[in-house]
């Protein structure tokens, strides 16, 4: 890189000394007349095009915003505004840099300046705002590589004024102001005022404007403090933020690629913590920078080679950004929104686009209804009580469960310890109550038994109050419980000793390490035994969020399902400020049993299943042999339903006929349904939270647990999910979620206009018999909870979802008027929730009714294409005589059709047979006429035997002959029926006139002893 830029460099004043060879050339050469009258004819024409030009440039310059460079940073542009669709101001939108720590050039190093100088602008001193000889060579350079915008000529007064007042469009009309603007500000301000005002506000990544916070957060520490490396490095960001950040920030579950030593640390922006990962092109960037200051004499070789050889590694330390403000969730989501569609709609920079919405004065009109928003808060913030349906009271926190809890042996095993400490499934530490690990001046304290010092003096800590880490030694998080029985949950960070420790014994995270005498000598305040004994790490050794996170967690979105856009929406319970998680929209959670009308039953109708197409909730057996998938009523002694509509199945959410009607469909069908649903994005794997096979080969989700139950490796988040139902409730059209409708600029022209993506998902039929099974689930299902009242009037259809071991909670409902999805579960997955999902259903039922109050009655309007036939239950074909006479009651149901879907074939499920009543088994030869008798059974090709325990198990027809009688009974039998006073029983003459019956003619087969 270094030797390229050099190149170019040199390329660049070659060119320009060519030029000025050219050019003297030219005015020796001898004058003709008509080369005088060719000469004159152009420089008309130079005159003219030089008039409308200057005429343009006043035109623009008018238009130029008005500046008062004297109060530079306090002065900052309109603001932007969010207004819901009847014009009201929801929120005067603040830049939440505004706070942001100024500096005073004298504080700033010298290096640090001339860093941003020699790359940025080496001539700044000299210039008057605008750099003439580098316009000139940058476009020639830019001429001779075909690109307008290859190289920028922008002075550092040019990019103040940018960066102030303008947004980073390349155009010229932008271009004309900013010199314009730049020239003025050189009139009035100071070289020094000017670098001042640019130093600190340049942008330098990771939300960092200026040097002082980018100090701090690239390395926490004072700009007064930094050397010239991380000078050069900091410089090196000014040219692109997404490039040359010092270190690029990743999500956890995304740095399974990324080699150990590159993580320079950890930070948390709201709850979420991230990694912070070494950026190799900052480092290249640094170089560039650091050649320059040597050949620009700004430092001698001897500082040159200190610091390329100075190792950033070390020096990255990021530090905790402080992101607090007024805004709420949804209103972030929608700033969000704006910035991404403005970046992909004007080829911003995400800096460029923040900065516009936050100082263009734009007015966005949000699809939020400023109404429901306030009541589904207020609804959160009664959240126990909705969602448990009465005041919480506590002997354990709310809605967590800590049943596994056993006592044993003197010691508690399951989900707490003898000191009630929480542990997961495993038995591994996963909260240290916080009086077990924390003094009262939130030092992390060690009893005597969890360390010792060795003969030469080194620590050895033997505790699990941590986790081992090859590069890092985390702490366990902690917890306590509130004034209304909430669980809180406190992340506790790593311990800021580097990587200044030795592993001496490990299993999984746990283990002993040892920390060296020296580094204790050098650090003699991180480790401090009391007169107690106890070894206490004090505080500013770690990070603390004192302050904490309420569990479980939550998060509801509410949809006008016709239109796509969101209503209201909650990223969290108890959450305040700006810029938190949004669990909402980024957390991506297991849908459990909720995914199944997505992936399973909307295809399968779609395909031309039936609702009343038969499945068998029978035992399937995984590869282990084991039996798989089992139901939510395991608990039960009849594990199995039998033979049961597909949709009852819905209803009763049988995880068995799920798999096996995914199998039925094949997973092909499953992913086509949810990438129509806007849940998996085929054309870029990577901005969904699907895994497909080809992101993953051995662990995706392209299997019957994933697609049939919901298990996905990582799952969807509330509002995919939500978006998705209503495509169900839309008679099968998808609508991508909007959370705004148009962007305005201060002149009220309207310059982004916000169309949601629409498609179809289903056939409508599909969709309406989807919808009409979804409100039965709620009337006649598990998800009855989830009614409106009943004086409303509203009809209401819906899904619940558990995942394994109660890690979350699911409901996705809707209304003739809306849908709303609510998610329930603890951030830490491996912390379960107590009860069921039918709390959601409660807790949904509690935020729909105000939303819905005042609205008319409402119900569902069947698509009229349907045909409603009378079908048998048990077959899903039309009734024979038999299916009336089954002996649990007549078995002939009303169901709905997509045309072409109805049956033509009579049931052969519901079969007669003659039975011996002693036995209960089929006639032999030798049973007695009197203890015979025609009933209906069912027929189920492979046979279950009564350890299967099916519900229906007794009602199949049997196979086996009775054997209680013998040719003995029979003589018997025989014989009384001859003594006259005993009369012929009427069992023969019911025998015969069924056996006529035309169904029962594949009976005889079976009644024929073998
Ligand atoms: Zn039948
Ligand atoms: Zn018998």
């Amino acid at each position: 890189m270094t030797e390229e830029y050099k190149k170019s460099m040199e390329t660049i004043e070659n060119k320009q000394n060519n030029i000025n060879v050219h050019k003297k050339k030219k005015r020796k050469n001898k004058i003709t007349t008509a080369l005088i009258i060719l000469l004159l004819l152009i420089s008309a024409v130079i005159v003219a095009a030089c008039g409308v030009a200057f005429g343009i440039v006043i035109g623009i310059v008018r238009n130029a915003p008005d500046i008062d460079p004297e109060s530079i940073l306090t002065t900052l542009s309109e603001s932007s505004v969010i207004v819901d669709e009847s014009g009201t101001v929801i929120e005067q939108i603040h830049d939440p840099n505004e706070n942001r720590e100024i500096v005073k050039l004298d504080d700033i190093p010298l290096y640090l300046q001339n860093s941003f100088l020699a790359i940025e602008d080496h001539r700044f001193k000299e210039h008057f705002g605008i750099d003439i000889q580098r316009i000139v060579s940058s476009l020639w350079h830019n001429y001779k590589v075909g690109d307008s915008t290859a190289q920028g000529a922008s002075t550092i007064t040019q990019q103040l004024v940018k960066n102030l007042y303008l947004t980073n469009e390349k155009s010229w009309r932008r271009k004309i102001i900013e010199m314009y603007l730049a020239i003025k500000v050189e009139r009035i301000l100071s070289k020094e005022q000017i670098l001042e005002n640019y130093l600190n506000t340049i942008p330098l990544g990771q939300s960092s404007y200026g040097v002082q916070t980018a100090a701090y957060t690239y390395f926490n520490k004072d700009v007064s403090e930094l050397t010239l490396a991380e000078s050069a490095l900091l410089a090196g960001a000014a040219k692109s933020t997404v490039t040359y950040a010092p270190f690029k920030r990743y999500n956890l579950n995304d740095i399974s690629d990324i080699p150990e030593e590159d993580i320079v640390g950890y930070v948390f922006i709201g709850s979420v913590q991230y990694a912070c990962v070494y950026n190799e092109s900052a480092i290249n960037r640094q170089h560039i920078i650091l050649d320059r200051m040597l050949e620009l004499g700004f430092i001698n070789e001897a500082e040159h080679y200190a610091a390329v050889t100075e190792d950033m590694h070390t020096a990255l330390n990021p530090g905790q950004t402080k992101l607090e403000g007024i805004s709420s969730t949804s209103m972030d989501y929608v700033k969000e929104k704006v910035i991404e569609d403005l970046m992909a709609a004007k080829s911003m920079s995400y800096e460029d686009a923040e900065n516009y919405l936050y100082k263009g004065g734009l007015t966005i009109t949000t699809t939020f209804d400023i109404n429901m928003q306030k009541s589904l808060e207020d609804s959160y913030d009664n959240f126990s009580t909705l969602y448990l349906g009465t005041a919480p009271a506590g002997d354990k926190p709310v809605a967590q469960d800590w049943r596994y809890f056993k006592w044993e042996d003197g010691k508690g095993t399951g989900s707490l310890d003898s000191s009630l400490n929480i542990l997961n499934e495993y038995g591994q530490l996963i909260y240290c109550d916080k009086i077990n690990i924390m003094d009262e001046n939130s030092n992390i304290y060690l009893n005597a038994h969890e360390y010792s010092y060795d003969e030469s003096g080194n620590l050895v800590i033997d505790s699990n109050k941590f986790d081992i880490y090859d590069s890092s030694i985390d702490i366990v998080d902690c917890y306590t419980v509130d004034d209304k029985f909430n669980f809180v949950s406190h992340t506790i960070g790593t311990l800021n000793i580097g990587s200044n420790f030795e592993i001496l014994d490990k299993e999984g995270t746990k283990g002993k390490f040892l920390i060296s005498k020296d580094f204790l000598d050098k650090n003699a305040e991180m480790f401090q035994v009391g007169s107690d004994n106890l070894l206490r790490i004090p505080k500013d050794y770690f990070f603390f969020q004192e302050k904490g996170i309420v569990q479980p967690q939550s998060a509801a979105v509410i949809l006008d399902y016709r239109s796509g856009k969101i209503k209201a929406m909650v990223g969290g319970r108890d959450i305040e400020g700006s810029k938190t998680f949004n669990r909402a929209t980024d957390a991506a959670r297991q849908p459990g049993s909720t995914i199944k009308p997505l992936s399973v039953y909307l295809p399968a109708l779609d395909l031309g299943y039936s609702a009343a197409f038969i499945l068998n909730d029978v035992p399937r057996y995984n590869e282990e042999g084991e039996r798989w998938p089992k139901n939510w009523y395991e608990y039960r002694s009849v594990k199995y339903w039998g033979k049961i509509t597909l949709r009852k199945s819905v209803e009763q959410s049988i995880n068995t006929n799920a798999v096996t009607m995914l199998e039925t469909i094949g997973t092909d069908a499953s992913i086509n349904s949810l990438t129509k649903l806007g849940m998996i994005d085929a054309a870029n794997p990577g901005n969904d939270t699907f895994v497909s096979q080809q992101e993953d080969s051995v662990h995706n989700d392209v299997n019957l647990a994933s697609l049939g139950l919901g298990g996905l490796t990582k799952g969807f988040s509330p509002l995919a999910m939500t978006a998705a139902y209503g495509a169900i409730a839309n008679d099968g059209v998808y609508i991508e979620p909007i959370a705004y409708t148009k962007i305005m600029n201060n002149n009220g022209e309207t310059i982004l206009e916000n169309i949601p993506q629409t498609r179809v998902a289903a056939n409508p039929e599909a969709a309406s018999l989807m919808k009409d099974i979804l409100r039965s689930t709620v009337y006649s299902g598990l998800s009855y909870r989830a009614k409106l009242p009943e004086e409303m009037g509203i009809e209401v259809a819906g899904k619940t979802g558990t995942t394994q071991a109660s890690g979350d909670f699911w409901f996705v409902g809707f209304s003739p008027y809306y849908i709303g999805g609510i998610w329930v579960g603890n951030d830490n997955v491996q912390l379960k929730l107590s009860g069921d999902s039918g709390a959601n259903a409660r807790l949904w039922s509690g935020i729909m009714t105000p939303i819905h109050q005042g609205l008319a009655p409402a119900k569902f309007q069947l698509n009229q294409n349907l045909i409603p036939v009378q079908v048998c239950s048990q077959s899903g074909k039309l009734p024979s005589s038999l299916c009336s006479g089954d002996p649990r009651g007549s078995q002939v149901i009303t169901e709905y059709f997509v045309p072409g879907t109805e049956p033509s074939q009579i049931c052969t499920t519901h079969v007669s047979a003659v039975v011996c009543t002693n036995s209960n088994l089929l006639k032999s030869q030798y049973c007695p006429e009197n203890s015979l008798e025609q009933r209906v059974f069912i027929e189920r090709y492979a046979k279950y035997d009564p350890d299967a325990r099916i519900l229906d198990y007794n009602f199949q027809v049997p196979t086996e002959v009775c054997t209680n009688h013998t040719q003995w009974h029979y003589d018997q039998w025989i014989n009384q029926q001859n003594s006259p006073d005993e009369s012929s029983g009427e069992n023969n003459d019911i025998n015969d006139s069924e056996s006529e019956d035309e169904t029962t003619g594949i009976i005889e087969d079976i009644t024929e002893p073998q």
